[in-house]
């Protein structure tokens, strides 16, 4: 197994890549050692990792206070002012556990404010009428500002409204680090320059000392925030693409060309249905990268349901009629014998023989598949990590699929690649149905392709969505729903979210149960489903409204996962602005599955951006793009799981064409020189390193 999984598609191990990071070689002046106040003060700046200038400048804040005047101040909540000190006493008052205070005037041009600041009677001497201030409290009842943190500051940061704040630790606060970044401003002057010139000119993007002190002190204009955010973006689209290159390069996978009496049968006569257009996209762009020797690195998004099995099947096909081997490898045994019986279901048992491989296939069994897969005798396999284990030698592997593939580890992609025979590695088809935005998808899977399945496999039906705000649309929805069921339809009410206790959630849903049982359904058979049920009454519950024996399920959430009722046309969602963008079109999917149109009802405010987007669409990907304006980034669920790079200064998507430029020039780079080898990539590699370690550019053969 090769040690570094760096060359296989793994998105961003974030931790694992700052933990090699190694840093940027600093000339003299930034490398001079930094002089703290006290052992204390030592002590935290060398936990923080700070031990020279260098590292103090380029020790980022983690992000930036608004500052408030002093106007703005609400008693109870915390908040940065930047002041000046007008008069400064100490009081020897010891009542209250002996605490000695020390009061100023403080001032800005908004107002006055007393400020106290305890247990430091030296501030007296060390803050003099006249010295200019940031501070971080809060102000109590009796409007005084009870200093938390507090540093000496240059020149008026207030004028741009907000302070740095950094990461700190025990013996060293934010506002000493600001005023010691202060101290040491100097230094900026000596900081490298990693961006090539010509690049920095086409963009005009200001030097990466302007930048850094605008992150430290706010100075400058936007342009210094676009300069580091593009940095980090070309720095992370680097090594995406370095990674791929080095799967590429390094190692050949089998040319699957010109032999098609398999899979042209099999389109033509086997498969029970015509392909949808995006299908049939995917399986070209198939065709096209595993007819080189360029082993195929290929992410296939595509929702639930739409159709990518198919798409797998076919690139494993295409292995088999050319006497090669495919296997495809799903993260949980569930999901491995779901594949495993949509394969057999797609796949006339004539045409082949077909494996599961899973943690708790027999012994017997097992031993029967590793031999065949050994000697060729059975060329597909479906299974779970199992398939990755150490006994387990495939002839001819030559093409795999990894469903849901940011669930595996890079180790475990890795040891995939390594069945391949000798120094071979297979073409890979990833897998995943969670629907994300292209400017998410660029940083997060960069150093892959794209297909995306968007269109649903025919059979699927529209389904035509209402927000209800009202008391009379209330009704006209019973009235909808009532309508449903007595033509022999069945309904989901959804009851709603309540995050903090599942406890609650369940008592919510049953008292609407009751309701709806008693009055707008009572001519109906009603069931209840949450998650606080013994698994035997749930069970219980499902398999009525599956059966068709009840007409309405109400339940909570739980029913975002699992529920395959054809027949069930309407989905109401109670408080439906409190459940996000994904989870609304989650439950929406479990409609419009069967002949019969369908009704989604979200009870909810009509204005409620997240509503709008859901009657607007019903496609995956918008939804998540809309997503994401609305929340951010950061807030995406999921995204962190996955791995996501942190960007500290890029936002995306407001940053989603800076992403495209440094895309676009990170190929260019990648393309002319691969290994950053010219002189004016000199300080870019150091960079690259400095950020992803050192496997970031080193080849990875053994
Ligand atoms: P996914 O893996 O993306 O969730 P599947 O490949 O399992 O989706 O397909 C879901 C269902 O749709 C399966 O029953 C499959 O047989 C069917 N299906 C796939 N492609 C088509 C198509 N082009 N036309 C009709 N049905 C299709
Ligand atoms: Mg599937």
């Amino acid at each position: 197994m090769p040690a570094t999984g760096f060359a296989s598609s793994e998105p961003f191990d974030h931790e694992k890549l700052e933990a090699a990071a190694i840093r940027y070689p600093r000339p003299s002046r930034l490398a001079v050692a930094l002089e703290l106040s006290g052992p204390k003060a030592s002590r935290a700046a060398a936990a923080l990792g700070l031990h020279t200038v260098g590292d103090l400048l380029e020790h980022l804040p983690r992000d930036r206070r608004e500052a408030r005047t002093i106007t703005q101040l609400v008693p109870g909540e915390s908040a940065t002012i930047v002041v000046e000190v007008r008069r400064i006493t100490s009081r020897s008052v010891r009542r209250r556990g002996m605490r000695p205070l020390v009061e100023a005037t403080v001032a800005d041009e908004t107002g006055r404010i007393k400020a106290t600041f305890f247990n430091q009677p030296w501030l007296v001497g060390r803050y003099p009428a006249g010295t200019r201030l940031v501070l971080h409290g809060s102000l109590n009842a009796r409007r005084r500002f009870n200093v938390q943190d507090h540093a000496r500051t240059g020149g008026s940061a207030a004028g741009n409204g907000s302070v740095a704040h950094y990461s700190t630790t025990e013996g060293l606060t934010s506002s000493e680090l600001l005023a010691l970044v202060r101290r040491h401003a100097g230094g900026l002057a000596n900081v490298l320059e990693p961006l090539p010139a010509a690049v920095r000119a086409t963009e005009r993007l200001p030097d990466r000392p302007a930048a850094l002190a605008f992150a430290h002190f706010g100075s400058g204009d936007g342009a210094a925030r676009r300069r580091l955010a593009f940095e980090e973006l070309l720095l992370l689209q680097l090594a995406l693409l370095r990674r791929r290159a080095l799967r590429r390069d390094t190692s050949a996978a089998p040319v699957i060309d010109s032999e098609r009496a398999l899979t042209a049968r099999w389109l033509s006569e086997k498969l029970p249905f015509p392909l949808t257009n995006d299908q049939a996209r995917a399986l070209e762009a198939i065709d096209h990268d595993i007819s080189s020797s360029r082993p195929m690195q290929r992410l296939l998004m595509g929702e639930v349901g739409s159709g990518k099995t198919v798409v797998a099947l076919y690139a494993m096909l295409r292995a088999v009629e050319h006497g090669m081997q495919a296997a495809m490898m799903a993260p949980t045994e569930t999901l491995a014998e779901q594949h495993f019986r949509t394969i057999q279901s797609l796949l006339p048992h004539e045409l082949m023989a077909i494996g599961l491989l899973t943690g708790s296939t027999p012994a017997r069994r097992r031993e029967d598949l590793l031999s065949k897969l050994e000697t060729r005798e059975m060329s597909l396999v479906v299974g779970t990590h199992a398939l990755i284990e150490d006994p387990v030698r495939f002839a001819s592997l030559a093409v795999a699929v990894v469903d849901e593939q940011h669930r595996f580890g890079v180790r475990q992609r890795a040891a995939l690649d390594a069945k391949a025979p000798g120094d071979s590695s297979p073409h890979v088809l990833h897998m995943t149905a969670t629907p994300i935005p292209r400017t998410l998808a660029l940083s997060q899977y960069g150093d892959l392709d794209f297909t995306v399945l968007r269109e649903l496999p025919r059979g699927r039906r529209p389904v035509e969505t209402f927000v209800c705000s009202t008391e009379r649309e209330r009704a006209r929805a019973y009235d909808r729903i009532r309508a449903e069921l007595r033509a022999g339809r069945q309904a989901f009410v959804v009851c709603p979210l309540v995050e903090e206790s599942e406890l609650l959630q369940a008592r919510a849903a049953t008292a609407e149960f009751e309701r709806l049982s008693a009055e707008e359904f009572r001519d109906f058979t009603v069931v209840l489903l949450h998650g606080q049920m013994r698994p035997g009454a749930k069970q219980q519950a499902m398999g009525a409204f599956a059966s068709g024996a009840a007409d309405v399920l109400v339940a909570t959430s739980v029913i975002e996962v699992g529920i395959d009722v054809p027949n069930a046309t309407v989905m109401l969602v109670e408080d439906a602005d409190r459940y996000g963008i994904s989870q609304l079109h989650q439950l929406r999917g479990r409609i419009g599955r069967g002949a019969h149109s369908s009704l989604c009802l979200l009870f909810g405010p009509r204005e409620a951006p997240r509503l709008r987007a859901l009657r607007s669409t019903a496609d995956g990907f918008r939804l998540a793009e809309v997503d994401l304006e609305l929340r951010g980034e950061g807030e995406l669920v999921g995204t962190r799981q996955h791995g996501l790079a942190e960007l500290r200064f890029a936002e995306l998507p407001a940053d989603a064409q800076l992403l495209e430029r440094a895309r676009m020039y990170a190929q260019r780079i990648e393309s002319d020189d691969p290994e950053l080898q010219l002189p004016e990539h000199a300080l870019l590699a150091d960079a690259l390193r400095g950020r992803y370690g050192a496997e970031a550019l080193a080849p990875i053969r053994a």
